[in-house]
Order: C-alpha cells, then sequence, then structure tokens
C-alpha cells in the first residue's frame, strides 16, 4: 500500500478517493496564515519510489479505486513528464479510474506552460485545487502568498482551456476587518471571470502558525455574516457549484451560483437570526483561540 508521512491533508471532497502522496510538504511553505507544513521539509519523491508504490498496492484493493488524490500541497509542482509516468501508472494500476486530481499552488501554475496541461490532460488529470485565498492584491500581500490574484487569472484560464476542472478556496474573513469589503469585492469579480467548476469558503482559524492572525483585525461572528452576505451577492457568471462544508466553517451551505443565491441567502438570514438570538453576534469565533 502507499506510504504516507504525516501531517497528510485533503480537501473535504476527497473523502472517499485514495491519497497518493507524490511529494511531501509544500514547495512554498511560506504563506503566513498556514501551518499545514510548518514541520515538514519539502521534498518530491523519485520517480522509481513512486512507481514501487503504486506497483504494490493489491489487485483486490486497486479494482475499487474509483478516485486519486496527488499529495501533499502541491502535487503538480512535480516535473511534468514525470508526473506523466505516474499518471499513465495509476490509469494502468486502477481500471474503475475516474479522476485525478491534486492541490495546485501559484507557483506551479506560474511555471507549467499550455503544453504541460495539455499532456497532463491527457494522462488523466482532470481537477485542480486552488487556493486564491483572495481577489485582492492587498490582502494576497499581507498574507504573504507570494501572488498576485490579477497574474494568476490568465494562468487559470490556459489550465481551463486544455480540460482540466477548478475548485477555488476562497478564506472568509481573510483581509481582516479593515479589507473585507475589498477583499470579497475583488474576490468574486475574480471568480465572476475565472468561472471555476466549484467553489468554497473556509474561514480564517488559527493553524499552528500566529503571524497573519495577530497581524489583523480579526472579523467578529457579525463580520463573517456579512461577508458570506458580499460573496454571494457578487457572484454573478458562470455555474459553480458551491460549497462552505469545511470545519471552519460556522454556516454550512450548498448550492449551485448564481442560480441559488436567494435560497442561500435567505439561509444565512436564518443563520445571523439564530446568532443574534444568542449573543454570538459580536462575539469571536471559538477556533480564534483553539483549533
Ligand atoms: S496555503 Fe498552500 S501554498 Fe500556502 S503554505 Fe499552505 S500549503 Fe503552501
Amino acid at each position: 500500500m502507499p506510504h504516507h508521512t504525516e501531517p497528510l491533508y485533503r480537501p473535504p471532497s476527497e473523502a472517499d478517493s485514495l491519497i497518493f502522496q507524490i511529494t511531501e510538504g509544500c514547495s512554498y511553505n511560506k504563506c503566513a496564515f498556514c501551518g499545514m507544513y510548518i514541520d515538514k521539509p519539502f521534498r518530491i519523491k523519485p520517480l522509481d519510489d513512486v512507481l514501487v508504490e503504486i506497483n504494490g498496492i493489491p489487485e483486490p484493493y486497486a479494482k475499487h479505486v474509483h478516485r486519486v488524490f496527488l499529495a501533499d500541497g502541491d502535487g503538480v509542482i512535480y516535473p511534468t513528464a514525470e508526473l506523466a509516468v505516474i499518471l499513465d501508472a495509476l490509469t494502468a494500476k486502477f481500471p474503475a479510474i475516474r479522476r485525478i486530481s491534486s492541490y495546485a499552488g501559484p507557483q506551479a501554475l506560474m511555471k507549467k506552460s499550455a503544453g504541460d496541461w495539455k499532456l497532463l490532460r491527457e494522462k488523466g488529470l482532470r481537477l485542480l485545487y486552488f487556493g486564491l485565498e483572495s481577489g485582492n492584491n492587498e490582502v494576497l500581500e499581507l498574507m504573504n502568498k507570494g501572488m498576485k490574484a490579477d497574474k494568476l487569472l490568465p494562468k487559470v484560464q490556459l489550465v481551463k482551456e486544455q480540460g482540466i476542472d477548478f475548485s477555488v478556496m476562497v478564506i472568509l474573513g481573510g483581509g481582516g476587518r479593515k479589507l473585507s469589503c475589498a477583499h470579497m469585492e475583488d474576490t468574486t469579480a475574480w471568480l465572476n471571470a475565472a468561472k471555476p467548476k466549484y467553489v468554497s469558503l473556509l474561514t480564517l482559524f488559527l493553524r499552528r502558525r500566529r503571524d497573519y492572525f495577530d497581524s489583523i483585525e480579526k472579523p467578529r461572528v457579525g463580520d463573517l455574516t456579512d461577508e458570506i452576505r458580499r460573496f454571494l451577492t457578487g457572484i454573478n457568471e458562470g455555474s459553480m457549484i458551491f460549497r462552505s462544508n469545511h470545519v471552519s466553517n460556522f454556516v454550512p451551505l450548498e448550492g449551485v451560483l448564481p442560480r441559488d443565491k436567494e435560497k442561500l441567502l435567505a439561509r444565512v438570514d436564518e443563520a445571523e437570526k439564530f446568532l443574534h438570538s444568542r449573543g454570538m453576534l459580536d462575539k469571536y469565533p471559538d477556533f480564534y483561540e483553539e483549533f
């Protein structure tokens, strides 16, 4: 069976997938809000080791694998020609495979060409999870995200043109109280232009690294519900499957945007009334202190 090193993360929607590590850690690992791989040095696993792990998966298990998620933090940073060999080996190993996905960091998106993505699509790569976090460049700079949203947009469009879908993650509260409006205005404008297949909201929370968290004026519960409303209102293009089902979200929502906007806004109003009745709108979410 595949060998895993901890900590190991995957998106909520990959809960039933085979999680297969081809890299360890994150090739960037400098985002000020993210401590996911803070103690885990980045490493690209040698191709021969990856192939041995794939070949070692027992046949009775292999025939039940429908989806594979390539871990860790930005699996597609793997050199393209070798990644194509890995994708070939996975599709040969798993006869029922329907989807191979990975997290994609800005570095891989900036680095790889249209030809690279075309090849990876042909070999079976179908979906990239991309942490945009914010469409506002000031927020991204404070986060030390190492990218500008406007520079990434054409790269994302180029990958989509090769037939690879995107699931884009946005951080609710990511701009703090001060940049809340600009954060959501620019994020929804970016999403309206990119039109990803999936979009999800996570909420800013403490995750083993305090730098960013301590540098902003933290939003209270009421600020966050306002921000959700601005987010929902701002999406006007495409047909995005929307989820806020991450463990950090206190208002779980799901639907298709912009189609289900009114229904989702009504759900936010309902949740806000409940939070107001409990005197919680002026409080900080619990997970600011410990999560
Ligand atoms: S948010 Fe993503 S790109 Fe940034 S350090 Fe964490 S894993 Fe790496």
